[in-house]
């Protein structure tokens, strides 16, 4: 595990924290009342908040799931989150034990919570890199300690994206990590649109704007810009809830959020 200082000393409880508020989305217990509070503010907003969480959630595990059961054994996930049972690890190691896991997030209540992250199989391994998605080559660098960068890697991009703006290097951080990947690799991604319920996502980019959270929402064709060099796996660039679906949608209205996979040629 990297990061020297003790985490728990640089936690912020006095402001929302993005993963905090998720976490309290998904009906954890590591977040604090500033983060329940905007949890609640954006539930008065849009009710399907929670369900939002939820189907990003399983869009995880199913991609996840589909990529280890096609071959690929190697994990870079980005923007990790607190750890949420199943996580990424233990999807893919159910499927393949040998996996080889490395999460990133730069916040330091889910390095706090790291440990979790940290308990896979004993063929396989997990790791967690506390870096910042906006410097890719430091991610690159620690990731190679564990995984083979000549070989294919499915890296995710879950729900992160939409808190780095274009002007703030998402598209150069994506470029930039997808070419270090080797030809067979995949891109996993998922982040939010207001192609469905535009104001309820204004709004709700407002109240998160007002606990200084930066939200970006992205139409079809931007998500899609994402993809570019890559080939986009069936169905395509489709709301989180509509990537091939295990089950029938558990509410009523659309996800606002966009989920798609690419294979790099
Ligand atoms: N991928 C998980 C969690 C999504 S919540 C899931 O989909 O279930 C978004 C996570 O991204 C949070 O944990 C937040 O701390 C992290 N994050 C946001 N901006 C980041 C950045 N610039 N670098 C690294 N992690 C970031």
């Amino acid at each position: 595990m990297t990061g020297t200082e003790p985490a728990v000393s640089r936690i912020d409880t006095t402001r929302p924290h993005p993963a905090r508020v998720y976490d309290w989305f998904l009906g954890g217990k590591d977040n604090y009342p500033v983060d329940e509070e905007l949890g609640r503010r954006i539930m008065a907003i849009d009710e399907g908040a929670v369900r939002a969480a939820r189907a990003n959630r399983a869009f995880m595990q199913r991609a996840t799931r589909a990529l280890a059961e096609d071959g690929v054994r190697q994990f870079l996930d980005i923007g990790t989150g607190i750890p949420t049972e199943p996580n990424l690890h233990q999807i893919a190691q159910s499927v393949a034990p040998d996996a080889r896991v490395v999460y990133v997030d730069n916040d330091p209540i889910v390095l706090a919570h790291a440990g979790a992250l940290l308990r896979g199989t004993p063929e396989g391994v997990t790791e967690y890199v506390q870096a910042d998605a906006r410097d890719p080559r430091a991610i690159l660098e620690q990731a190679a300690g564990v995984l083979d960068f000549g070989r294919p890697v499915a890296l995710s991009l879950i729900a992160l994206l939409h808190f780095v703006a274009d002007e703030d290097g998402a598209h150069e951080l994506v470029s930039t990590l997808v070419d270090a990947l080797a030809p067979g690799s995949r891109l996993v991604l998922s982040t939010m649109t207001a192609d469905f319920e535009p104001e309820n996502v204004e709004k709700g980019i407002a109240a998160y704007a007002a606990g200084g959270v930066t939200l970006v929402a992205r139409s079809r064709a931007e998500v899609a810009a994402f993809f570019a060099g890559l080939d986009l796996l069936e169905p395509g660039v489709v709301p989180v809830d509509a990537w091939r679906p295990a089950q029938a949608p558990d509410g009523p209205g659309p996800v606002s959020l966009y989920g798609a996979v690419g294979r790099k040629p």
